[in-house]
């Protein structure tokens, strides 16, 4: 039999671990709305909305030239922005 202060424990245990599931949901919300849209053979970065050439977007992944480098490539699809992205 478990005491009332060892139950007290227990459910604030509990609640934390909510709390941290709820966290990482939002995370994952947050990084799947940051990808850039796809529309229409287009897709539009995350930061300024600049419509990309998809195909130019997935040869320049590939490394092969296209109108951004590899490395810009992968950060556009992580969200962060591409070449056209305002300077802050
Ligand atoms: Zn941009």
């Amino acid at each position: 039999m478990l005491d009332p202060e060892h139950e007290a424990m227990k459910r604030e245990a509990e609640r934390e671990q909510e709390r941290e599931r709820r966290l990482d949901a939002e995370y994952e919300w947050q990084l799947r709305r940051k990808r850039p849209k796809y529309d229409d053979g287009d897709y539009f970065c995350a930061v300024c909305d600049e419509p990309w050439d998809a195909y130019g977007v997935r040869i320049a992944l590939k490394g092969e030239v296209s109108d951004m480098t590899k490395d810009e490539a992968e950060k556009f699809m992580k969200g962060e922005g591409c070449p056209c992205c305002p300077k802050p």
